[in-house]
């Protein structure tokens, strides 16, 4: 049986190392700040939304909520934002993405500042780590990157398979496992991937994130992989009051019989995820006021 790698462990001491470091922050005079802009009323969005308000009033983080209505126009988007980006007092901004259908992400993505891009979305923080030169990374690839260094998982040399390609988790994972430093050799699965098992079953880390609940099976794992499901779904389970519970893309139970070290769901990348936004804005906040970035 697999050892597993807990979101939920690994999140609260980061948590605690930024509750110490806002609190040094402040004494200093600074008092980190994240804009948190929320538009329509997907009840999903809206609980992301309340859980990072509430892991920044427990760090100490000031958050300021915009909430929007479902109609609210792209110009209106982009003023809000343009607002925000002159505002010294705010330090990072955050648009709980999926936008409301009409209203453009990409564009938005653009207009935030890359300064206070704490999602690290922006073509140029982008670009950053591209070019192995990272100011703010994506919040789940660097929950991703956390929960491999905190367990003390070598990736220099091993052969790491990311399925999935997308901006937001995929492709970001993959270009900084493959940079200086982490020093994988990765391969990157998709869609149209032939084979895919072939690749997976030869993945000492093998990261899932398609978004298709327990797709990754016992036959598709290499005996003592390292396993990170980034997968959050919602099946039905007519057991639960709720009729529904989540679930990650890899089939959990028979997985674990296979790997040496495995991420649950929920309690994995999740809570990661959310750890790393406050991180991410900590740093906002440092590198605004000319200190240099916290190494975590
Ligand atoms: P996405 O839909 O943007 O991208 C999915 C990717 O999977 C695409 O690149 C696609 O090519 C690939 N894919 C689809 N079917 C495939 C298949 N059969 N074989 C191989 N690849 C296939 O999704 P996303 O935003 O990258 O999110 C992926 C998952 O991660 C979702 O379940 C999402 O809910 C979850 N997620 C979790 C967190 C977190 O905090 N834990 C954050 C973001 C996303």
């Amino acid at each position: 049986m697999s050892k597993l790698i807990s979101g939920k462990m690994l999140s609260a001491q980061i948590n605690k190392e930024l509750r110490n470091e806002v609190t040094q922050l402040k004494e200093k005079g600074v008092e980190p700040c994240l804009a948190v802009i929320l538009v329509g009323d997907d009840p999903a969005s809206a609980v992301y939304v309340r859980n990072k308000k509430r892991t920044c009033d427990e760090l100490g983080i000031k958050s300021v909520g915009h909430d929007l209505p479902e109609n609210t126009t792209q110009y209106q988007l982009e003023n809000l934002i343009h607002d925000l980006n002159n505002d010294p007092s705010v330090n990072g901004i955050l648009n709980q993405f999926p936008l409301p259908i009409g209203l453009d992400e990409s564009k938005i993505i653009r207009k935030i500042s890359p300064e206070k891009d704490v999602d690290g979305l922006n073509p140029l923080n982008a670009g950053l780590i591209a070019m192995g030169q990272p100011i703010f990374i994506s919040c789940t690839p660097y929950g991703v990157l956390q929960m491999l260094k905190r367990s003390n998982i070598s990736t220099s040399g091993k052969n790491t398979v990311v399925l999935g390609r997308s901006n937001l988790v995929g492709r970001p994972i993959a270009t900084l496992l493959s940079s200086k430093g982490w020093d994988s050799t990765v391969t990157v699965c998709h869609s149209r991937t032939k084979n895919l098992a072939v690749i997976t079953s030869q993945a000492d880390i093998l990261i899932a994130a398609i978004g298709i609940p327990e797709f990754v099976t016992f036959d598709m794992i290499k005996e003592g992989a390292v396993v990170i499901d980034v997968g959050i779904n919602s099946i039905e389970d007519k057991s639960k009051k709720s009729g529904t519970r989540l679930v990650g893309d890899v089939a959990f139970e028979e997985a674990q019989r296979k790997a040496s070290l495995i991420t649950p769901v929920p309690g994995g990348v999740g809570p990661m995820t959310i750890a790393m936004l406050m991180a991410n804005t900590v740093n906002a906040a440092r590198l605004q006021n000319g200190l240099p970035r916290l190494n975590i």
